[in-house]
């Protein structure tokens, strides 16, 4: 085990670095080609930033909400693609730190996270569910002390570059399509046939067609708290944050090419004060509240972890509005916010071989909605409303 884990500055350091040095590099030829972003995971390994929501009594950096999005935000300033493997990596990290139960394999996993660096992927998706994450159609079978479970996901991201995949799946044959447990396989223990192709508008490097999944593995690598617990109280919180931290990133990378592209202008012609400067200006509004939004809430859930409330107040009905509403609010805002960056630098940003490019970001951005459909997070909302009244 590693003797120190970095700390969050040094983490923040090591990620805006390799954002600016590596994801950005890289960035334009993971797209085109909607490969996976090999170069800048390699070195988020090197600098031990895979294990850092691995509590500190595991030898992890123990990062909170908060701070998880400054990374995760970090990257995605440079590549979307990379910012949203490393906020999937997370999410399912997130899972087993807070829902290990204490069981002792699960304990080890997260201990040997610091040195191995594994890269986690997940599959809610399946062909049939419809994108209801809350619902499986797959079984766990469990004989003596290990398990099969057979899956076909739908969507998939970077599952074939992964060490460890979390899947969703009915608890037993006999158990209803909600009654569901998440299920760790690790690379040895599986094998994907892929089932579909991954040319996409955007997000092309997280790299996620379908597969059908065949795995086995211990019993003691399924996790021992409900899905549903699970996914109230981790799984939706540190989706709906992270992915908005990233969401706004896109939009900031986006914003500070508009900002250099009207100072240049403004360089240009001394003492006066271009027109796109209002413009830039609306814009600041829009991504100020937009970080404000993720980080209030992010801020807010790290307090209850802290106060040791949050199995409580997670699993509220008023929680789960506040999360719908961020994912909602994020995810219509971060293209909204290309697009007017998009409109003050002009030409220059439709063209895609320009320092003001803006294609890239816009088409990454446009996953925002569909990543868990809108639709379906506000039918939930409607109906969580019809019986809940704020204070
Ligand atoms: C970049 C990216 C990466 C992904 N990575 C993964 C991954 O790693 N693992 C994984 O398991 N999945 C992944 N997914 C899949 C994701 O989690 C969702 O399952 C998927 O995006 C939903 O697909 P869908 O639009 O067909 O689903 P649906 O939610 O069924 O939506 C289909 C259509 O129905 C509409 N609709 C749905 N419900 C309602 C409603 N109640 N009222 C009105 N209209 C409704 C929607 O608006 C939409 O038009 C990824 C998706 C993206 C975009």
């Amino acid at each position: 085990m590693s003797q120190t884990a970095p700390s969050f500055a040094t983490l923040h350091e090591a990620v805006r670095r390799i954002s600016q040095e590596v994801a950005a590099r890289h960035a334009d030829d993971v797209d085109a080609k909607a490969r996976f972003p090999q170069e800048t995971v390699a070195a988020l390994r090197e600098a031990k930033v895979l294990s850092a929501l691995v509590p500190k009594e595991q030898g992890g950096s123990g990062l909170g909400m908060r701070e998880a999005g400054a990374l995760v935000s970090a990257l995605s300033q440079a590549c979307g693609s990379s910012a949203m493997v490393l906020a999937m990596h997370y999410i399912q990290l997130a899972c087993v730190a807070r829902h290990h139960g204490g069981h002792a394999q699960l304990l080890q996993f997260l201990r040997d996270m610091v040195d191995q660096q594994w890269v986690m992927a997940s599959i809610t998706s399946e062909v049939g569910t419809f994108g209801d994450t809350r619902s499986s159609i797959c079984a766990v079978q469990v004989e003596g002390e290990r398990f099969t479970l057979l899956k076909e996901a739908t969507t998939g991201s970077y599952c074939a570059h992964a060490d460890v995949i979390l899947v969703t799946a009915r608890r037993a044959p006999d158990a209803g399509a909600s009654d569901q447990v998440l299920v760790m396989v690790r690379e040895g223990d599986y094998s994907l046939e892929q089932t579909s192709t991954w040319d996409t508008m955007g997000m092309r490097g997280t790299v996620s067609p379908g597969f059908k999944l065949t795995s086995g593995g211990p019993v003691a690598q399924i996790l021992p708290v409900p899905f549903g617990d699970i996914s109230a109280l981790t799984m939706v919180p540190y989706s709906h944050i992270l992915w908005s931290s990233l969401w706004w990133g896109i939009g900031a990378g986006a914003h500070g090419k508009a900002a250099n592209y009207v100072r240049g202008v403004a360089r240009k012609n001394p003492g006066t004060t271009p027109p796109t400067a209002v413009a830039l200006a609306e814009l600041t509004v829009q991504l100020q509240t937009m970080r404000h939004h993720w980080q209030a809430l992010a801020d807010e859930f790290d307090t209850l972890v802290a106060a040791g409330t949050d199995s409580v107040e997670l699993a509220k009905i008023g929680w789960a509005l506040k999360m719908n509403s961020l994912k909602t609010a994020c995810s219509e805002t971060a293209p909204r916010i290309v697009h007017r960056a998009l409109q003050i630098v002009g030409i220059l940003g439709y063209k895609n071989d320009s320092p003001f490019a803006m294609g890239r970001p816009y088409r990454d951005a446009l996953s925002a909605s569909l990543m868990i459909s809108n639709d379906r997070i506000a039918a939930k909302s409607a109906s969580m409303l019809l019986v809940f009244k704020d204070e």
